[in-house]
């Protein structure tokens, strides 16, 4: 008799709420993830980056699980199916994962449930990726927050009388003994990406220095921490707990992606790809393909946002700053839905997580929960002004702007910004 952890974006031994609950439960534990082809099938560039990480991810992953008596069990399939095959092969008597709070992800979990407690298994998950969840940040009137700064008023209140801790599951060792063989990448139908990852190393001179330099792209001054948070190979427990006292900005930014994981969790239509206000739907984009390929390639004649988009199309990183100005350009001097946008940053970003690329997407489009108002529209060559004052954020990723032969603007500023405005003014009347 056994019980099964789950592991999906929680990559880590440290710290993890559900794979402490296992192993200290009264079944030794076989761990496993599922590589589900419903996701990977979806990605058409086969040297996306993100697969790779995931793999590497495992791979230290597996070794930390052997080096405590026990293994990774790495399987390919349905994870419905992958669960009727495994109960073939063991009798499992309980299966532990983490909360995941996206719609797929919540009716993927849902039917291994039903199919759990069909076979009187118990299925039980846990709260992991966040500090608080579904209704534990609610208004006075038990209504969801949709505005920042009294969410982050009440999930400081909250943090400052709770009792959390981080669990040490790294501590127990109560796997069952195996040995797995561990899929290739290119079993998986992936190749390299010849891409280089974030590491998890970054200062605390970095945190208490975050609030004078986050927003200049050019000082590179953010932690990158977020792809591991993404795919969980660090604990947000662990980084909230590193920014109490040497930071309110950088302590803020992790309270952020808590918000917009409640703003999926309580608000679904926005995954259905509706407009947080729906009203924002009524809106007449032009939706020039020509001008998005320019955008997308770095190409639009405004150097802040082309060297923001070479930086993604390079790394799979931009910095948020310049997500901004990027995001705002294609919404409000092209008119192009902001749902394409959306869905480049979700092919290219190694940090694309649904809620904050949402969440920043419809902040951007006035659309969203807590947005700029739609007359709020970037000036990028103000923004230049102000962050990048020196352009080396811009000459670094633009290398031909140093001659100063640029080419033109793909429209221009004040002409943009007036038609903008009559389409917002058309649309929400
Ligand atoms: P730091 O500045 O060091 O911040 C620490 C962590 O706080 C980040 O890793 C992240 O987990 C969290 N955080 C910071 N800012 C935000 C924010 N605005 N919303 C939610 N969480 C935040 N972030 C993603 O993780 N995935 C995305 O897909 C994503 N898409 C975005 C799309 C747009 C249009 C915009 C404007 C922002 C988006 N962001 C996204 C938010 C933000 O740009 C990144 O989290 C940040 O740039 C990551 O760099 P860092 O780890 O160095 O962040």
């Amino acid at each position: 008799e056994i019980s099964v952890f789950w592991f999906r974006r929680d990559l880590r031994i440290e710290d993890n709420a559900g794979l402490f609950a296992a192993l200290s439960g009264p079944y030794p534990v076989l761990p496993i993830f599922i590589f589900d082809p419903s996701i990977l099938d979806k990605l058409e560039n086969k040297k996306d980056a993100r697969v790779e990480f995931i793999h590497a991810a495992l791979t230290q992953l597996k070794s930390e699980i052997q080096k405590r008596g026990g293994d990774l069990l790495i399987l390919h399939d349905k994870p419905l199916h992958a669960f009727q095959s495994l109960a073939q092969k063991f009798s499992i008597k309980k299966i532990y994962t983490n909360h995941d709070y996206e719609s797929y992800a919540i009716s993927r979990d849902d039917s291994v449930r039903q199919w759990a407690e069909s076979q009187n298994m118990l299925f039980e998950s846990f709260k992991d990726q966040v500090i608080f969840e579904k209704n534990e940040v609610l208004t006075g009137q038990n209504t969801p927050y949709t505005v920042f700064t009294p969410y982050s008023r009440k999930w400081k209140e909250k943090l400052a009388n709770s009792e959390w801790k981080q669990f040490e599951s790294e501590n127990l060792t109560n796997y069952i003994p195996a040995s797995f063989e561990i899929p290739s990448l290119r079993q998986l139908g992936f190749e390299e990406s010849g891409l280089s990852f974030p590491s998890l190393i970054f200062s605390d001179d970095l945190i208490r220095e975050y609030q004078i330099k986050r927003d200049y792209p050019g000082l590179d001054a953010t932690s990158h921490v977020s792809v591991h948070l993404r795919f969980g190979t660090i604990s947000i427990r662990k980084l909230v707990k590193r920014a109490l006292g040497k930071s309110e900005t950088w302590l803020n930014e992790l309270i952020w992606r808590d918000f917009y994981f409640n703003i999926t969790f309580h608000f679904p239509h926005i995954g259905q790809g509706l407009a947080f206000r729906k009203e924002y739907d009524r809106m007449h984009w032009r939706n020039n393909e020509q001008e998005f390929d320019a955008w997308k390639n770095g190409q639009t004649g405004y150097p802040i946002v082309d060297a923001g988009m070479r930086e993604l199309n390079q790394t799979g990183f931009m910095h948020n700053r310049v997500r901004m100005i990027a995001a705002s350009f294609l919404v409000k001097h092209l008119l192009i839905d902001w749902r394409w946008g959306e869905e480049y940053f979700a092919e290219k970003l190694l940090d694309f997580d649904f809620s904050a690329n949402n969440g920043g997407w419809q902040w951007a489009a006035g659309s969203g929960c807590d947005a700029a108002p739609y007359f709020r529209v970037f000036n990028p060559y103000l923004q230049t002004q102000k962050f990048d004052k020196e352009l080396s954020y811009i000459r670094k990723w633009v290398p031909e702007f140093q001659e100063f032969h640029y080419p033109k603007p793909i429209v221009d500023h004040e002409f943009a910004r007036k038609r903008v405005l009559a389409a917002y003014k058309e649309a929400l009347g």
